[in-house]
């Protein structure tokens, strides 16, 4: 069975073909800028080391889901005969309101559901939907799932989702947290599990990427999650600002005469990394900038660090306890020295770490960092967002 995964930005668009039986990635692709005066598009054949890339002008995602198909049934680029070799779509939707606690199969009710939450992701949830009924046009008859990113920490319990704000106002405006990065929360919960030998044990999932989020997992069930009803909350990101006093947003609106959205857009997009250091919201030019001697690169690496192992201190508070940590993401998966910043002073937790298997880390590959009489272990697990996606998928159809 072969299943097309489509995960739909605003302004981009990746794809993967994934053989659910081998569960091997056939083709891989993106599309870049879409809407903007010149989109790109890469594509990869998997087994043959083959890659096309090409620019383009695509006005929407209907127009560069086009080209995707063409592709896909390329003599050269291609995997496929015929499109119709594709037995099912997964397509992967940021937000499940409060409507859905799993992937659902796509049809009339649900997609009215899915559109009435769009306010819930005024930028993505669009750009999903659109892509959706591309793929449903494109695609006649053809089987459709929605994986939320937003659902796998549906299992929180109310104290933990809830916002101390008047509670009527959550009740008529759903105003909680909900967390994102669900897919891969959910991938290496599935692995660290299975690494522990049960699911019966209490994680600490790290996910440290351009969007960075730390959830908190017991019995292989999200009970916490550090991003809130947006992915602003948080942890320190490549350029949003994580947790924040609210009353800076009236300072900082009052001396810099910013509205609420430009307010919004400062600390989603100028903050983090990018705001603090000034150089690059990329993790790896910060580092680059700290290690020649950038005081406010290191500064924010250090900020960026430390907010994690806040984070880890109050989640294994609130777990009672920790028996593994698991890093993820491009930091969390490639930066030792993220990793270290973070680990270097948790000993007390009963974390024995093997700095040398840190620093010389295998890629892409499960590893696991403590000493093997370590009492909290360490995990490195690449994540895999597109393979919970095809699963899922293959699960409910
Ligand atoms: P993601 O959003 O998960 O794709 O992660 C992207 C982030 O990972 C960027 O900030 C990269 O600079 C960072 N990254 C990737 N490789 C490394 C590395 N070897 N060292 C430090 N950061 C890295």
């Amino acid at each position: 069975m072969n299943i097309l995964v489509v995960n739909a930005g605003s302004s981009s668009l990746k794809y993967q073909v994934i053989n659910i039986e081998t569960e091997e990635c056939l083709i891989s692709g993106g599309v870049d800028c879409i809407g903007l005066a010149e989109s790109k598009i890469s594509h990869s054949v998997i087994k043959t080391n083959v890659e096309y890339s090409e620019k383009f002008k695509f006005n929407n995602h209907t127009e560069a889901l086009k080209i995707v198909f063409d592709l896909l049934v390329d003599a050269k680029y291609g995997v496929f005969k015929s499109i119709s070799e594709i037995d099912a779509v997964g397509h992967r939707v940021l937000h499940t309101g409060e409507d859905f606690t799993g992937s659902v199969v796509i049809n009339a009710e649900t997609l009215a559901i899915m559109e009435k939450n769009i306010p819930l992701g005024p930028l993505h949830m669009p750009a999903n939907l659109d892509s959706v009924k591309s793929c449903a046009s494109l695609l006649p008859g053809v089987p459709m799932v929605a994986v939320f990113d937003t659902a796998f920490h549906m299992t929180m319990p109310k104290h933990a989702y809830m916002y101390a704000i008047p509670y009527e106002d959550y009740k008529q405006y759903k105003v909680r947290r909900y967390g994102f990065h669900g897919t891969s929360h959910k991938y290496v919960t599935g692995v660290a599990c299975e690494l522990m030998g049960t699911k019966n044990c209490k994680i600490i999932n790290c996910h440290l990427g351009n969007g960075s989020s730390i959830s908190a997992v017991a019995d292989g069930k999200c009970q916490d999650t550090s991003m809130g009803l947006t992915p602003l909350e948080g942890l320190v990101m490549g350029t949003r600002s994580g947790d924040i006093d609210p009353a800076c947003l009236e300072v900082l609106m009052d001396k810099k005469g910013m509205n609420i959205h430009e307010m919004l857009d400062y600390l989603n997009k100028k903050s983090g990394f990018l705001g603090i250091s000034g150089v690059s919201s990329d993790a790896r030019s910060v580092q680059q900038a700290a290690e020649a001697g950038n005081e406010r690169a290191e500064l924010v690496l250090a900020m960026a660090a430390y907010r994690v192992k806040k984070y880890i201190g109050s989640y294994t508070a609130a777990l009672g306890g920790v028996d593994c940590i698991v890093f993820t993401g491009g930091i969390g998966e490639n930066s030792a020295d993220t990793r270290e910043r973070i680990l270097k002073d948790l000993t007390y937790l009963g974390i024995d770490m093997d700095w040398d298997l840190n620093e010389k880390c295998p890629r892409k590959q499960n590893v696991e960092l403590t000493k093997p009489n370590s009492k909290v272990k360490v995990f490195v697990i690449p994540t895999n967002e597109e393979l919970v996606i095809a699963r899922e998928t293959r699960d409910l159809i």
